[in-house]
């Protein structure tokens, strides 16, 4: 899985949408995230189609919402994700939160016969605590690939990460610029500012070295090019332990499935 990929929750615009997808890709990102949630799938397929970039060099995710989380649901809403999309399979298919019909016998046995069909590549879960990922573990037949959650200098998620290399998955952190609290934080101002760069790279650098992908989003060409130049910005040791050191806990999405809140 690319390290960095294109985030799109309120990218509802279409042709914006499908914009900065085409242009993410052509400037590089080979990772782009989307969910039923968010609306946009098919501005996202159309991005992916518009750009010149093959298909199979994309890693493309998608996520299930909590209402179509029942076992038929699953697969019937999957199909739709796919038909919008425009592709057969996609690399990577998330339960969106454990709520609404999540059950694990019945939701994770669809996301077993989709992964079995070739539909899903990959098997992940999104806002799991380590008890809904080991539950998750003991459930499905395929392996479970990967975990997006909330994450950036402001949340940590020590024990998630901890737990993520124990068990062998990826961690994807989501909002990984804070929802913009970054750029007003002292601590990475002043790394940001020593290396020339925005704070938006110094977060997205920093996760990276924490062996973490991150999936920032972005609308117009500007920040796409600044997070991925993200890939280039190296921290040292002491720059590290300066992050690691930032002491709040900040959760910027809300948990409580208000309209605002459909991440
Ligand atoms: P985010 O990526 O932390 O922040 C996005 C905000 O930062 C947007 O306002 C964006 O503006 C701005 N921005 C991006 N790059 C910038 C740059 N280089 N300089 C200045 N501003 C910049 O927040 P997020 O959208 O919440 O999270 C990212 C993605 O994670 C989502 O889009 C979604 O794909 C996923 N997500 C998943 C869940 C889940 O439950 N699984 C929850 C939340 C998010 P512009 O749009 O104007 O570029």
């Amino acid at each position: 899985m690319p390290m960095l990929g294109l985030g799109t929750w309120q990218n509802d615009d279409h042709d914006q949408c499908a914009e900065s997808v085409r242009t993410a890709l052509e400037r590089g990102y080979r990772h782009v995230d989307t969910a039923q949630a968010y609306g946009n799938e098919a501005a996202v397929g159309e991005g992916l189609a518009a750009a010149d970039v093959d298909r199979e060099d994309v890693f493309l995710a998608t996520k299930v919402w909590n209402s179509n989380l029942a076992h038929d649901d699953v697969l019937e809403s999957t199909e739709a994700s796919l038909s919008k999309l425009g592709v057969d399979a996609v690399d990577l298919l998330y339960v969106h939160w454990p709520a609404g019909a999540y059950d694990p016998e019945g939701t994770l046995s669809a996301f077993d016969e989709l992964y079995e069909q070739g539909k899903i590549r990959n098997v992940g879960v999104s806002n799991f605590e380590p008890h809904h990922v080991e539950t998750a573990v003991e459930t499905l037949e395929a392996p479970l690939f990967a975990n997006q959650v909330e994450m950036h200098p402001f949340l940590q998620q020590a024990e998630l990460r901890d737990h993520a290399s124990e068990h062998d998955y990826e961690l994807v952190a989501y909002s990984p610029l804070a929802r913009g609290g970054v750029f007003d934080d002292d601590v990475l101002s002043a790394i940001a500012d020593d290396h020339g760069v925005s704070e938006a790279q110094v977060s997205l650098a920093w996760l990276r070295e924490s062996g973490v992908t991150a999936i920032p989003k972005a609308t117009g060409e500007a920040h796409i090019r600044d997070n991925l130049a993200s890939l280039d910005l190296e921290l040292s040791d002491d720059e590290v332990a300066r992050i690691d050191a930032i002491e709040h806990t900040e959760r910027r999405v809300d948990p409580g499935f208000g309209p605002d809140s459909w991440a």
